[in-house]
């Protein structure tokens, strides 16, 4: 009886917890904004030297404290598209490795068909566009020099053909092409089924005759191949 009855609220106690919360919160809140005013500066400072600096630790660190380093970029004056390129520049420079590593003939090349040309005769099949190197885009050319490298080739119209594809040809690697915001998807997409994914950004947006500059497709898709192996029209395309 008389041992609760001696238990007794202390206000003063409470207080120094409340104060202690608070001093936490704050500590938190300006350390995650300085983390991210890093980042957003190491982002920076690449994206104006041309060299991903920390990769990993970027692409980590920016999964944390993604909406803050948004509103941080868009006050530092970036646009979103300058964004989302580095972001694809960082995505790359971590796969390259991995890339280079997997046999060209467990790779698989997404094209957009918006690259064909407005008077393609190809018909759509479960698998895309069946070309038929008709010789009115380039796809039809660069296609052919893939396959005989050992790719797998797809002229998509979305990507759900992509992630059809995959399931069914098992691919360890994929190059994609695309405008920003689909090689910005198709790489996330391929991150969380784990398969390496490198990709190439069309030069001009749009539904028809949209273009890429083939030289950096070939670079890609050449990684890891002996310089023997390369074949004489990349070369060329090389300079
Ligand atoms: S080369 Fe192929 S993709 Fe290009 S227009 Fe001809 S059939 Fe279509």
């Amino acid at each position: 009886m008389k041992g609760w009855m001696s238990v007794q609220f202390d206000p003063t106690l409470w207080t120094d917890i409340i104060f202690l919360i608070g001093e936490i919160t704050i500590v938190a809140v300006v350390g995650i904004f300085f983390f991210a005013l890093f980042l957003v500066g190491l982002s920076i400072y690449s994206i104006n030297t041309g060299r991903v600096y920390f990769p990993r630790f970027l692409k980590a660190g920016m999964m944390l404290v993604e909406g803050l380093a948004k509103s941080l970029f868009r006050f530092f004056g970036l646009e979103d598209s300058e964004v989302q390129t580095f972001f694809i520049s960082l995505q790359n420079t971590m796969n390259k490795k991995s890339f280079s590593d997997i046999p060209i003939t467990e790779r698989a090349v997404f094209f957009p068909q918006c690259l064909r040309s407005s008077h393609c005769p190809a018909h759509l099949s479960p698998e895309g566009l069946k070309c038929k190197s008709c010789g009115d885009c380039p796809i039809g050319f660069w296609r052919k020099v893939l396959e005989q490298m050992g790719y797998r080739v797809f002229i998509v119209p979305g990507s759900s053909f992509i992630k059809r594809m995959v399931r069914k040809y098992h691919p360890r690697a994929l190059l994609g092409v695309g405008c920003l915001s689909e090689v910005k998807e198709g790489l996330e997409m391929a991150d969380k089924i784990g398969v390496v994914a490198m990709g190439v950004v069309t030069l001009k947006d749009g539904c028809v005759e949209t273009l890429v500059a083939w030289d950096q497709v070939m670079e890609v898709a050449t990684l890891g191949v002996p310089p023997d192996n390369i074949p004489p029209e990349v070369k060329e395309l090389a300079g």
